[in-house]
C-alpha cells in the first residue's frame, strides 16, 4: 500500500485483484484493456489464475508477462501442483521466475474430475509442499542472493536478483469442501505458513462473521500472516449459480432471490456492487489488511466497489466519472 499522493498522506488501504487468462484472441485483447483500468487503481498487485494441470500455462505466462512489460502493477501467478512430479513443479517455478515473476499464490489445486482419490496421482500432495518447493527452487537458482550475517537475524540481500516477494496462500472461512473441520482449515494454512507462506487470501464468503471469526480462529491457532478477505461483486443471477458450483459456498438466499426477481440488467449489477461494497466495508472495519477483489475480468463493478470504498487513488474518481459508461 502507498499513500494517497497529494495533500492526504493517510496510508491507502491496499487492494488487489484477481483475473483468468483469457480463452480466445477477442478476449486477450479485452482483457489487456481491463488491466490497463485496474491499473489506474494502483493495486498492491493482481493475480492470474492458472488451470490445474498447467492447461493454461501459456496463457497465464503471457497475462504475467503483459502486466511486467506495460504497467507498474506487481504480478501474482497462482500455481498449482496437484499431479506434477517433483521434476515438473520445479520446472514450472523456475519458468516462472525467469520470466521475471517474483509473487506467487501456491495451491494444491483440483484433482482431475473422475480421479478416484487425491492421493498418489503426484509427487505433491498439498499447497504448503509447494511453497516449500518455490523457496527451494528460488534459492538453488541464486545461490548468492541471500547471505546470512553472523549474530544478526534476517538475511541480506545482495545485487538486483530477483526474489519472491510473495508466497500466498489460499484460505476457507467457511472451510474447504474436503475439510473434515473447521481446526483442520485451520491447521492448513498454519501449515502453509510454517512452509513459508507470507500472506493468505480466502475463497469467497457473504458474510462478514465468517470472515472475521475465521481470522480469529487463525490467530488463536498461531497463525500471524495477513489473511486478505476475497470479494467478489456477483452482477447476474447466471455467475452467482456458476460460483456456488465451483466454490461450494452457499449464498444467502436473499441476494440470490435479488438478483433472480431484478428483470434490468443495470439494476442487477447495482445488487451485485452494493452487497459486495457493504461487506467490504465490513470486513474492513473488523480490521481486514486490505481487500481482493475476484474481476471475472471485468473492471467496471471491482472499480465501482473501490470508490465507493474511497479506496481508489483520489484523482481517478473524478476522471473515471466523467469518461465511462457501463
Ligand atoms: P491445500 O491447502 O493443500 O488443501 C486444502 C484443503 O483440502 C485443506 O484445508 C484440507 O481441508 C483439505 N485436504 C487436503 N488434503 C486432504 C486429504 N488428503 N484428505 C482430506 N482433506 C484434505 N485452483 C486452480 O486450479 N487454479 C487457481 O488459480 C486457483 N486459484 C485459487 C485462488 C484462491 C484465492 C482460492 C481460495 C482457491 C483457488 N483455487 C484455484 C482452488 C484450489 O486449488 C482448490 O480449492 C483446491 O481444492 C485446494 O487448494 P489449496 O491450495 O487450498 O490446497
Amino acid at each position: 500500500g502507498q499513500d494517497a499522493g497529494g495533500a492526504d498522506c493517510r496510508p491507502r488501504t491496499p487492494v488487489s485483484f484477481e483475473l483468468y487468462p483469457p480463452r480466445s484472441d477477442a478476449a486477450a485483447l479485452a482483457l489487456g484493456r481491463t488491466i490497463d483500468r485496474l491499473a489506474e487503481a494502483d493495486p498492491a498487485f493482481i493475480s492470474v489464475t492458472f488451470g490445474a494441470g498447467g492447461t493454461s500455462r501459456d496463457r497465464s505466462l503471457t497475462v504475467l508477462r503483459y502486466m511486467l512489460e506495460n504497467t507498474d502493477v506487481e504480478p501474482m501467478a497462482h500455481l498449482t501442483c496437484v499431479g506434477s512430479s517433483h521434476a515438473e513443479a520445479n520446472r514450472l517455478v523456475r519458468e516462472f521466475l525467469d520470466a521475471g515473476i517474483t509473487s506467487f499464490l501456491a495451491l494444491r489445486g483440483d484433482p482431475p474430475v473422475g480421479a478416484d482419490s487425491d492421493e498418489g496421482i503426484g509427487d505433491l500432495d498439498s499447497a504448503a509442499e509447494l511453497v516449500q518447493l518455490i523457496h527451494r527452487v528460488q534459492e538453488e537458482r541464486e545461490p548468492f542472493a541471500q547471505v546470512g550475517i553472523p549474530g544478526l537475524p534476517g538475511v541480506t540481500q545482495i545485487g538486483e536478483r530477483p526474489r519472491p516477494e510473495r508466497v500466498a496462500v489460499a484460505a476457507f472461512p467457511t472451510g474447504h469442501p474436503r475439510s473434515r473441520g473447521a481446526a483442520q482449515d485451520v491447521d492448513t494454512l498454519l501449515a502453509k505458513e510454517i512452509a513459508g507462506a507470507n500472506l493468505a487470501i480466502t475463497q469467497l464468503f457473504w458474510h462478514a462473521d465468517d470472515y472475521l471469526g475465521f481470522v480469529e480462529r487463525a490467530r488463536a491457532g498461531g497463525v500471524t500472516i495477513p489473511i486478505l478477505p476475497g470479494i467478489m461483486p456477483v452482477t447476474t443471477p447466471a455467475r452467482l449459480a456458476r460460483l456456488t458450483e465451483l466454490t461450494g459456498v452457499e449464498p444467502p438466499a436473499s441476494l440470490a432471490i435479488d438478483l433472480e426477481i431484478e428483470p434490468d440488467a443495470a439494476a442487477q449489477v447495482e445488487i451485485g456492487i452494493d452487497f459486495a461494497t457493504r461487506l467490504a466495508a465490513d470486513v474492513l472495519d473488523g480490521g481486514a489488511p486490505g481487500l481482493h477483489l475476484y474481476t471475472f475480468n471485468r473492471h467496471e463493478a471491482v472499480l465501482d466497489v473501490v470508490d465507493r470504498l474511497g479506496l481508489g487513488p483520489h484523482d481517478r474518481l473524478v476522471n473515471e466519472r466523467n469518461t465511462t459508461e457501463r
